[in-house]
């Protein structure tokens, strides 16, 4: 069709030259142009030359008919092939009618001719004409570009059947060797599809697919795709159909073979999930593993342990070896480990590998089993645990694989591993913890020397976090008023008289009841709390020291241990002195003990500190002694005033003779230094005779009196000497 600014060209062809001239009035009505021609001959010669937009022939010419004409004018590849031809017959001539369109005319005209629609009649041919014209050339582009794509194509119906069927280029394939399996695809072909309904071509499964999706585009009319797997050539081909909608029942679907992207796919996820160094599964893929065992075992109410492996002293290696033998090392040590849990090793019940597990998915499996987390830590999961004896065989293969000696460059390296084992259901039920507690248990292991296996028990964790909540509560205690002192007696032993006390402390627990200071005092210490705790105990002890003398009771000496950490405080001379002066304690009455451990720590500053002490005049004394280490001559110099024989020498006495020896033989040299000796945990008669019998100046013990309120030992002050064995 001539575009609006173009007028459109007839030829009007016709021997009658009254006809020609009514015609090309009907048409310039119509705004059309016209050209003439005078018979057959001359309509073909113009058609060539001219390319008219249409052309109105007559059919009775001379020379040429218009049949021959419009025969003629067809055969013209240049573009008379395509023009519309609308040819004039006579009025009830129905033969003509049918020669014209074999001769190829696309319209006609029948005599009379209705004059006043003519030009009209022709504008609409000339429009559809163009109208097929572009149709022609958008299916020439439709068919260009599914050419140009490797898809396949088809048009289906909304029932699923095929209507059209257009493979896409097969690619070649490597896989095209191996042997067909029974249940391959064979390719398509638009023979095998065309007229058939989908199920009949594709597995039915994936036909099901297809339909559901099908129905989805034809109702929303949106694009959907369908991914899918044939087996073809013996191997497994990634398909994708993209459906879209063509009108309310029909759909046009383009497949494309997806198998590179699978396998880039399938590569990416390896490299994602495997440790570079040594090939084995990395932490993220051990992570998933553990996750969908834990949800096994969830459900089907079995249990499994995770193995938490480190290298003892690895780090030592890289640092001595370097780097390249470590990581030489770690790709030997994974080599060891997955040989370690072969599936009959791994497989915990003891007995064979059970028949249902075809070896190749067993080792697989077995494999994934084991992980690299990073540096030189390494996990095994052991499934279908049966019992913990299991998983402490498979720790123990690891131990004694990494013990064999690794031969690296010729150099001989000698490692050990600590292992830390988590149990499911026991230990928790998330893969978080799990790991953590396995990790903790591992921890724990190195603490007992490396080269050990340790199962975390969930005691372990109670441990650590009653340490924890104790702290807290630690905290709170001196506030709270949860700490009080409990008194113990000393007895003079040739005077048979009470003459001191020392004060223990002790923590009334909210929840927990009452806690041993040897259980708090060294939480106290870690955490610095023993500086406002110990002053507490000095104040409160000066206090009931005062109170007694007060009451007009013996003078007693009210012994506080020191720990060394306030001893080291260097306001402690200043804390003791104005302890001291608030109760209005006579120092001398006042009796610190020391340990050993606490004096000879850091000479000269104690030197320092004793000295001020000295000077306040309190009594010094040194408590547990003989466990530590420190030499006579040395305490001398501190001015120590008396020794406290730890109770673990008195225990076994009198039977204990090498005991004894060591007790007579550390009051001798004390009393050669001119210091008194006090034997602690004296629990019976025996001891104390023995102790008299040896010079010992003081005792104290059960025997003599468990640690006691201050009230019960207000009581006791007065009756106290009547108890005693008279010899
Ligand atoms: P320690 O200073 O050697 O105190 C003597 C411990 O021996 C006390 O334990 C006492 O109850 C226990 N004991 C006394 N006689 C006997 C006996 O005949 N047999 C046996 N088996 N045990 C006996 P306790 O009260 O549990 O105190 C333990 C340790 O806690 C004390 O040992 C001391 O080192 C520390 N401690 C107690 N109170 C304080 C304090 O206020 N400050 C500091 N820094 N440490 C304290
Ligand atoms: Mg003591
Ligand atoms: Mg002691």
């Amino acid at each position: 069709m001539p575009s609006s600014s173009q007028r459109g060209v007839v030829l009007v062809a016709d021997d009658d030259p009254v006809m020609r001239m009514l015609m090309l009035e009907m048409l310039a009505q119509v705004g059309l142009d016209a050209i003439e021609a005078a018979d057959g001959a001359q309509a073909v010669q113009l058609a060539r030359e001219r390319r008219p937009d249409l052309i109105l022939m007559d059919v009775e010419m001379p020379h040429m008919d218009g049949f021959a004409a419009c025969r003629a004018i067809r055969r013209d590849e240049a573009g008379g092939a395509l023009v519309p031809i609308v040819m004039v017959t006579g009025g009830d001539d129905i033969e003509a009618v049918t020669s014209a369109y074999e001769a190829g005319a696309t319209d006609f005209v029948s005599k009379p001719i209705n004059w006043p629609i003519l030009g009209h009649r022709v504008l609409y041919v000339l429009r559809a004409s163009d109208a097929i014209a572009r149709l022609r050339i958008a299916d020439a582009q439709n068919r260009a570009v599914l050419a140009a794509i490797p898809d396949t194509f088809f048009r289906m119906n909304r029932d699923g059947f095929y209507l059209d069927y257009e493979p896409g280029h097969e690619r070649p394939h490597r896989e095209r060797s191996v042997r067909a399996a029974d249940h391959e695809q064979a390719p398509f072909s638009s023979d095998r599809c065309i007229g058939r309904h989908i199920s009949d071509v594709l597995p039915r499964p994936i036909a099901a697919r297809m339909l559901e999706q099908l129905g989805e585009v034809l109702r929303t009319q949106e694009i959907r795709s369908v991914e899918y797997e044939l087996i073809r050539f013996g191997a497994a081909q990634h398909f994708e159909a993209r459906l879209v909608a063509t009108s309310p029942s029909e759909v046009l679907g383009l497949v494309r073979d997806i198998s590179e992207r699978k396998r880039t796919e399938e590569q990416i996820r390896r490299l994602a999930y495997c440790d570079s160094l040594t090939g084995i599964p990395n932490r993220q893929a051990f992570l998933e593993n553990l996750e969908r065992e834990l949800q096994r075992s969830k459900i089907g109410n079995k249990k499994f342990a995770v193995l938490f492996m480190d290298l003892d002293a690895f780090k030592r290696i890289n640092d001595t070896l370097g780097h390249n033998v470590g990581d030489h090392l770690l790709k030997i040590v994974s080599e060891r480990l997955r040989d370690t849990i072969r599936p009959s090793d791994l497989l915990s019940r003891g007995e064979a590998v059970s028949g249902d597990i075809a070896p190749d998915t067993a080792a697989e499996d077995s494999a994934s089993n084991l992980a690299r987390l990073g540096g030189d830590e390494f996990t095994i999961l052991i499934p279908d645990l049966e019992r913990v004896e299991h998983a402490l065989n498979v720790a123990h293969r690891v131990k004694e694989a990494m013990r064999r000696p690794f031969l690296i460059d010729g150099n001989e390296i000698f490692v050990t591993a600590s292992i830390g084992i988590s149990l499911f259901p026991e230990d928790g039920d998330d893969c978080n913890s799990l790991l953590k507690y396995a990790d903790t248990a591992m921890y724990h292991a190195k603490n007992c020397g490396k080269n050990n296996a340790k199962l975390y028990s969930s005691s372990l964790t109670m441990q650590i976090m009653s340490h924890v909540k104790l702290e807290v509560g630690l905290r709170k205690a001196l506030q709270n008023d949860e700490l009080y002192l409990l008194y113990q007696p000393q007895l003079d032993v040739r005077s048979q008289e009470v003459v001191g006390v020392e004060a223990l402390v002790r923590w009334r627990h909210p929840e927990r009841g009452i806690i041993s200071p040897t259980e708090f005092i060294p939480l106290a210490e870690e955490t610095g709390l023993i500086v406002p705790i110990g002053e507490w105990v000095l104040r409160t002890a000066c206090n009931q020291a005062r109170a007694w003398q007060r009451h007009g009771r013996r003078a007693l000496r009210m012994a506080v241990n020191l720990s060394a950490k306030q001893f080291k405080d260097e306001n402690l001379s200043q804390i003791v002195l104005s302890a001291l002066i608030d109760t209005g304690l006579d120092p001398k009455l006042l009796e610190l003990e020391l340990t050993e451990g606490t004096l000879m720590d850091d000479a000269l500053a104690t030197l320092a500190t004793l000295e001020q002490l000295r000077r306040i005049g309190v009594y010094l004394s040194i408590d547990d002694f003989g466990t530590g280490y420190s030499s006579m001559n040395y305490l001398k110099r501190f001015d120590v005033r008396a020794l406290k024989i730890d109770r673990s020498f008195i225990n076994g006495l009198p039977q204990d003779s090498e005991n004894a020896a060591i007790t007579r033989a550390i009051i001798a040299m004390a009393h050669g230094l001119k210091m008194a000796v006090v034997a602690e945990g004296v629990e019976t008669d025996e001891q104390l005779v023995l102790l008299e019998e040896y010079g010992c100046d003081m005792v104290q013990g059960y025997f003599l009196g468990h640690p006691s309120t201050a009230d019960t030992i207000t009581q006791m002050l007065g009756k106290l000497r009547l108890v005693l064995p008279s010899g």
